[in-house]
């Protein structure tokens, strides 16, 4: 008995042992160096305009250091591949994080900021090969112009018209995600000269929402982004006009709304500014997946929560993209890429995963729907000294990197030819992107 079981317990290791050396897959390095020359459009990112000695941003109030609880491994400033990024960058000379060093370097950064002036932000995307970056961000300022950065606005703030209170005091990630929302809803509002909420459904539709997509749209924006995954489920259910009107006209006054009333509103609205952005023109982004802070609910972004209203006739001529493509549920965003109006970019995936898990990700969506997957980096502001170049600098060579290995391994096992490689990497760089917003490059 237990010599048999020593025979089974062999002859299964064979296998394994094979499945693990064909997974140590060297990279093609000819393919690699290819991918490295196209100049990519990064579909998901939120870099800083040029910004004086002392000035903040309006958006990110960037700290010195990270913050107490550490962020995943590779965003750490332990992290080594940011020296290459210093390096590449800014001509950092050494080998370590030291604190004299570092002061330095923030210096150094300072003077190339100075001397560039305006162009700064195009000047890194030049360092990085990225022709096109689409900035995610309430408002854009000096240096994010078109054509080198195409701006995604946050229509987040119009999903929570009503009082916010009782939400609020689940935990302080989303006390301060609906603080910062209402705040913004309340530049919207001003902007359109409206002193108060309007007290219909019908009117703040009217008044503010639609007329809002629509300047932004003639302001160039060219996606809105949706981050409600921090602050609520992603299940926008069907709801009837009528109910979300009852309760629209019942809270608008100020009173705090029970949360199963305040959801059927919410699902309306979603719903509703997701078939305007189709009329007029605008994708729509969702945060699906994974998230940022201590408090983020994992199990309520899940990108299956999405399908009823993906499956939602009325909305197939609005496109929507799945901003970082709903790690760890990576492979359900690969079925709803089978959709005709859904896509996803791995943006995030970047930094959250190794290039070897990220090439797992890539290569399951290409051989599904190739022409629906796009580049992303995700690039943000974590730290002065990490900032969005650093992070925009590894997140766009690890997605090389990870790309370039799923065609190496899709080749290797006969699925592509070396020609269907090279097409794959630029449709995904590039191509796929530029075919779905329509716009035009350099
Ligand atoms: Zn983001």
């Amino acid at each position: 008995m237990k010599h048999s079981l020593i025979i089974l317990v062999s002859s299964l290791l064979i296998p394994l042992f094979s499945i693990q050396l064909s997974a140590q897959t060297k990279v093609d390095s000819a393919l690699l160096a290819e991918i490295n020359q196209i100049k990519a459009i990064d579909n998901h990112a939120h870099p800083l305009p040029f910004l004086n000695e002392g000035e903040k941003d309006v958006e990110f109030d960037v700290p010195e250091s990270t913050p107490p609880l550490a962020p995943p491994v590779r965003l750490r400033l332990s992290n080594p591949e940011y020296l290459e990024a210093w390096r590449i960058l800014y001509g950092y000379k050494y080998d370590d994080f030291s604190e004299a060093h570092l002061r330095e370097l923030l210096e150094t950064k300072r003077r190339v900021m100075n001397e560039k002036g305006a162009a700064y932000p195009a000047w890194i995307l030049d360092r990085l090969g990225i022709e096109t970056m689409f900035a995610n961000r309430i408002t854009m300022g000096r240096g994010l112009t078109a054509p080198r950065f195409l701006w995604v606005w946050h229509a987040n703030p119009l999903l929570f018209p009503l009082n916010n209170e009782e939400a609020k005091k689940s935990n302080p990630q989303r006390e301060a995600d609906f603080t910062t929302d209402e705040k913004w809803l309340k530049d919207f509002l001003t902007e359109f000269k409206l002193t108060k909420l309007p007290e219909t459904l019908d009117d703040y539709v009217n008044k503010l929402v639609v007329p809002l997509l629509e300047r932004r749209k003639k302001d160039g924006v060219i996606a809105v982004k949706f981050y409600a995954a921090y602050m609520r489920s992603l299940d926008f259910a069907d709801v009837s006009e009528r109910e979300a009107q009852r309760v629209y006209a019942k809270y608008a006054g100020g009173n705090a709304p029970p949360a199963s009333d305040y959801k059927v509103l919410q699902d309306y609205l979603f719903r509703r500014i997701a078939l305007e952005c189709g009329r007029i023109g605008l994708a729509v982004h969702i945060h699906v997946g994974a998230g940022a802070g201590p408090f983020f609910y994992n199990s309520t972004a899940s990108p299956f929560l999405l399908d009823s209203m993906l499956n939602d006739p009325k909305l197939r001529k609005t496109n929507f993209v799945l901003i970082h493509g709903g790690l760890p549920f990576a492979q359900a965003t690969s079925f709803l890429l089978g959709k005709p109006n859904v896509y996803a970019d791995f943006s995030s995936q970047t930094f959250l995963t190794s290039v070897r898990e990220l090439s797992q990700v890539i290569r399951s969506w290409l051989g599904r729907f190739p022409e629906k997957v796009l580049f992303g980096t995700d690039a943000y502001p974590l730290t002065t000294t990490v900032g969005w170049e650093e992070i925009g600098w590894l997140t766009n060579k690890s997605a090389r990197q990870a790309l370039a290995l799923a065609l190496t391994e899709m080749m290797n096992d006969g699925e592509i030819t070396r020609e269907r490689a090279s097409e794959l990497a630029r449709m995904v760089m590039r191509e796929n992107a530029i075919k779905l917003y329509g716009f035009k490059t350099r």
